[in-house]
């Protein structure tokens, strides 16, 4: 069934509507990072591709198939992109477990409904974006004002590695939903999906150029992007460096940006916790999906109370996790993406064990094949350690004891990152004060990773600018 998908699979580029190879000839390889063998090849495009790819878009912005569509027609598009989706399910998280390492059945869990819901959800707001009146009055006379919500134009979409299909079907139903047409830059490591999901599209009747995918390295592909003047706006999930150099290559022709970046999102544990869950709960917030999540709680503050029954349970829960490859039936972490990740990973589990913090599992390669990482588990870190202040985006979690609220606050906020935070307490007030003042863009109560199409999601402070998602998400894509 793999070795069949994968022979089927498109691994062209898609360029106003004609799937192309690289101009050059030139391709990037594909590995399955649980075998380490090479499995496809796609485009190693660059900035002529993109070029074509934005007069493509430009032109379908323009013609009226597109930009007279009825709303309400535009609205049941999406709505058929979504059913689309649904009938290639098992497809799709299947390609999506290849490319990436994952679990297929959390693929199928997670992945793919998220990506159906966008559209779904973004589908009924194509009919009810609308301005407002406005009561202008000036030297004694009234004035007929108002606004309306147009499509900000040619969009330049840029995705990570870890959920390919998921983040890049956010940027794509909230540009088409408002109207833009779309140049989509996959990460070259996990192009797969999103190539599948684009001819899903078309399959479900949209117009040639109004999605294009370009494949090929950020520096190439990702850059001439982000600096092309036709472009729009450029919208990034990524790390939080390549983020600011996004913001710069925008200032050309002052694109709108918006940038979902990095994290280093805190669980707080207080003594008064459901500690039953609290272990399965902070275990999973950041070993799912091996770490490689943007709001994974690599930073777990554990009330003085309860700390070491804490520590304990987390590192029991992590010891339990089965790793594996992602379309064994029992595998719950997959690898990660690739060697370059994993010995990053690596090199920090090093770098905490020399500065003192205190290892209690984990901490070494899993096996002698893939990219695979023990779930690690440190305690007794502090924030002077690397481990304690930097993304590692891998499955490492740094355990520190604090005493009172004020001080978890203090220990939670003491990041350049503001993504996610996560409370464990059965005090409401406590878990309200909490939500308040933690420097995040989501907080979730007792739970961990909620991420649903009608919630805004990004960042405070270096994670990022603006939301996507929800009405705020989908109005970043107007003028
Ligand atoms: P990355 O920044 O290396 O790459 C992201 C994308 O940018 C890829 O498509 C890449 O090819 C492209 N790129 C790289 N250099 C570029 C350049 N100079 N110009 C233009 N494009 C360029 O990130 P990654 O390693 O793929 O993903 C991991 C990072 O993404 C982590 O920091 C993680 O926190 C973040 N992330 C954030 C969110 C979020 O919603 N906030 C979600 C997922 C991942």
């Amino acid at each position: 069934m793999s070795d069949l998908i994968l022979k089927n699979c498109r691994k062209q580029s898609l360029i106003g509507g004609q799937w192309v190879n690289a101009y050059s000839g030139e391709t990037i390889d594909v590995e399955d990072p649980a075998s380490e063998e090479i499995i496809a090849a796609i485009p190693r495009c660059g900035a002529d591709e993109v070029d074509a790819a934005v007069r493509a878009a430009r032109l379908a912005f323009e013609s009226a198939s597109w930009s007279r569509m009825r709303p309400i027609d535009r609205g049941r598009l999406l709505e058929s992109i979504a059913r689309k989706i649904e009938d290639h399910a098992d497809e799709l998280a299947l390609l999506e477990s290849i490319d990436t390492g994952k679990a297929v059945a959390f693929a199928k869990m997670l992945d793919i409904p998220s990506t159906v819901e966008v559209f779904r959800y973004m589908s009924g707001w194509c009919s009810k974006m609308h301005g407002e009146t406005l009561p202008v009055s000036f030297d004694g006379r009234e004035y007929h004002a108002y606004t309306r919500r147009d499509p900000v134009g040619v969009v330049g979409a840029i995705t990570p590695w870890n959920y390919p299909l998921a983040l890049g079907a956010w940027k794509i139903a909230s540009a088409l939903a408002a109207g833009c047409t779309v140049v989509l830059k996959p990460a070259e490591l996990t192009s797969l999906s999103s190539l599948r999901l684009a001819e899903l599209c078309l399959e479900a009747g949209l117009p040639e150029g109004v999605l294009n995918v370009v494949t090929g390295y950020g520096h190439e592909v990702g850059k001439a992007l982000a600096l092309h003047n036709d472009v729009n706006k450029v919208t990034f999930t990524g790390s939080t460096a390549v983020g600011k150099q996004i913001a710069e290559y925008s200032l050309g022709n002052m694109k709108r940006v918006t940038l979902e970046l990095g994290g280093k999102s805190p669980s707080i544990v207080f003594d008064d916790a459901d500690l039953e869950r609290v272990g399965p709960g902070a275990a999973l917030a950041i070993f799912f999906n091996s770490g490689q999540i943007c709001f994974a709680a690599s930073r777990l503050l554990v009330q003085e109370k309860v700390y070491d029954q804490v520590v304990e349970a987390v590192a029991a829960a992590a010891q339990t996790f089965k790793l594996g490859n992602g379309r064994d039936a029992d595998t719950m972490l997959g690898p990660l993406v690739s060697r370059k990740q994993q010995e990053r990973v690596l090199d920090y589990c090093a770098s905490g064990v020399a500065q003192g913090a205190e290892l209690v599992t984990g901490g070494k390669r899993h096996g002698d094949k893939g990219y695979f990482v023990e779930p690690t588990v440190f305690a007794n870190t502090n924030p002077s350690m690397k481990i304690v202040q930097e993304e590692i985006f891998g499955p490492v979690v740094s355990i520190m004891p604090f005493k009172e609220m004020d001080d978890a606050l203090k220990l939670a906020n003491d990041s350049i990152y503001g993504l996610a935070a996560n409370v464990w307490t059965r005090d409401i007030n406590k878990a309200h004060k909490m939500a308040a003042r933690l420097e995040a863009g989501s907080v979730w109560i007792n739970c961990h990773g909620i991420i649903d199409a009608a919630a805004p999601f990004g960042g405070f402070k270096q994670s990022g600018w603006g939301r996507e998602v929800s009405a705020e998400g989908l109005y970043a894509y107007t003028e």
